[in-house]
């Protein structure tokens, strides 16, 4: 188990809170709550039970067999790939782990009402369906722009009962309607709980949202051990604001032996093209209320990211991500989005699975992996088969329409 972060929410360097001085007694109060509940073995209950009988969990861990003869064929060496199932959990992606956790937190805390600002909508939706099973009032704060983009999911929050509020200024999009939640969260905190979706935001969100998605992790263990007797050599992961990626990677730190590569949104081709690879482009700088890596233009004002999947298309990322760079633990890789397109159609036809765009980065990085197999011939020790687990974070539903429009755009160009 790793040690970070210290009390203050600190990852080396990264974490922290930077925030305005009304923010301080809520997060102090949210810290104090979520200490307790940490070791209090009824909150951990009745987790693992709502996990159990409304998530569906555990989810399954799948043998990948068409994949992994291509991807063997790839490396000449034999390979073979497990996809955890995050696209199997109710709601459709793994954000409901988290949603449901802080609500438990919030009925401690004797809040009733649910803000939360989501920019494709994922959030939104795993937030409402949650407040909706706790009965809590809950509203989203979404950029116009966004709803426009996203009816669907609009349309789905409403009819859970939350109040889609839409936010009129800046651009639009997230990076607003984080600004109107927070507003929100300062005037009503007395009974309002903020949900953040990611492991990003001012202490104690980064450590608290890691260990409501470590449950990805420890069931991979398990699941891996039963099925190879061994643990993995890779763990992959797409990363947005990096909350599947170290539910996954997390309870695997201790054991050296298991490598961890982060797959970051590539969008036309980083450095000169618009992207959203913070890790391998940004720099360390501020942004929602933590230190970490950040994208920044030339005079230090945040950048506009762009990947074409909107969970992966944001300037920042968590703050132990950062952690896991600059120590070596984990390595992080970008994908654009026509390997990421080209993954989606390759996961249907070879395994009758529609991955989440987010999730096709991470699928699109072993084709990468299996041909540097080849060249470098570095496979698993000891001649047995390179084991990969990726985690596939939620199924494609919602992007069907942009893969459409991609594969139209590509086939006029090619
Ligand atoms: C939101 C989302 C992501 C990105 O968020 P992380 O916090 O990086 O996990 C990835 N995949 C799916 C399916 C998502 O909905």
């Amino acid at each position: 188990m790793s040690t970070v972060p210290d009390e203050q929410g600190h990852f080396g360097p990264y974490g922290g809170r930077f925030v305005p001085e009304t923010l301080m007694a809520p997060l102090e109060e949210l810290a104090a709550e979520y200490a307790r509940a940490r070791t209090d073995p009824t909150f951990a209950a009745e987790l693992a039970a709502i996990l159990r009988d409304y998530t569906g969990r555990p989810t399954p861990l799948t043998f990948a067999r068409r994949l992994s003869g291509r991807l063997s064929d790839e490396a000449e060496q034999p390979i073979r790939v497990y996809l955890k199932r995050e696209d199997l959990c109710h709601t459709g992606a793994h954000k409901i782990n988290n949603t449901l956790g802080q609500m438990i937190l919030a009925r401690r805390m004797g809040k009733r009402r649910i803000i939360a600002e989501t920019g494709a909508g994922q959030h939104g939706v795993a937030t409402a369906a949650s407040a909706a099973l706790f009965g809590f009032a809950c509203r989203i704060y979404m950029g116009r722009e966004d709803m426009r983009r996203q009816a669907l999911n609009v349309c789905r929050m409403e009819l859970m009962g939350a109040t889609v509020v839409p936010v009129e200024s800046g651009s639009m999009t997230l990076k607003d309607a984080t600004s109107e939640a927070i507003r929100d969260w300062v005037t009503n905190v007395a009974d309002t709980h903020y949900v953040i979706g990611s492991v990003v935001g001012p202490h104690p969100y980064p450590m608290m949202v890691r260990d409501f998605q470590s449950v990805i992790g420890r069931e991979t263990r398990e699941q891996v051990v039963a099925a190879e007797g061994r643990l993995p050599d890779v763990l992959v992961a797409c990363v947005g604001g990096g909350s599947n990626a170290i539910g996954i990677f997390h309870p695997f730190l201790g054991d050296r032996e298991v490598a961890m590569i982060g797959v970051e949104g590539g969008g036309y081709g980083p450095p000169d093209q618009p992207h959203a690879a913070t890790l391998s482009y940004g720099e360390p700088g501020v942004l929602h209320g933590a230190m970490s890596y950040l994208l920044q233009e030339e005079g230090g004002q945040v950048a506009l990211a762009h990947s074409i999947s909107a969970g992966l298309d944001y300037p920042g990322v968590g703050p132990e991500h950062a952690y896991l760079k600059d120590s070596g633990r984990a390595r992080y890789v970008w994908v654009s989005d026509r390997q990421a397109v080209a993954a989606v159609e390759a996961l249907c036809r070879l395994e009758g699975i529609l991955p989440a765009l987010e999730s096709a980065h991470a699928i699109a990085h072993l084709f990468r992996l299996a041909a540097d197999v080849r060249e470098r011939g570095d496979a698993a020790p000891a001649g047995r088969p390179l084991l990969i687990v990726a985690c596939l974070s939620g199924r494609g539903d919602k992007d069907v329409e942009t893969v459409q429009e991609a594969l139209r755009a590509r086939e006029a160009s090619a």
